[in-house]
């Protein structure tokens, strides 16, 4: 699974939701760290917000993106609380496949 390396922005540079582009003024860096990057970002196009956890660890680069109905500053409030760690990350995973999103926050 030899990949290049790629900048962190490149995997999420599209919405999900309408294919419209997130552009870097969208963008907020909540927390970075050495390993593990999370941004609160705003599509253009739809107004759709998600969160992205970016982790890069052992098992290489694994992104999230989460949509959420908060804007940032709600995020930043929220996210204060909520240290994501890389176990986390893979916590928050499961609850997205079981659609449970919304616990992420509670
Ligand atoms: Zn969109």
């Amino acid at each position: 699974m030899a990949k290049n390396k790629k900048d962190n922005s490149d995997f999420m540079s599209k919405c999900s939701f309408c294919g419209g582009e997130f552009g870097a003024q969208e963008m907020t860096v909540l927390e970075e760290k050495e390993q593990k990057t999370t941004l609160h970002a705003t599509c253009r196009e739809c107004k759709t917000s998600a969160l992205f956890f970016i982790s890069n660890g052992q098992a290489g680069l694994l992104s999230l993106g989460v949509a959420t109905d908060l804007d940032k500053e709600e995020v930043k409030n929220k996210f204060s609380r909520f240290a994501v760690t890389a176990d986390e990350v893979i916590d928050a995973h499961q609850l997205v496949s079981q659609g449970d999103v919304a616990k992420l926050f509670q």
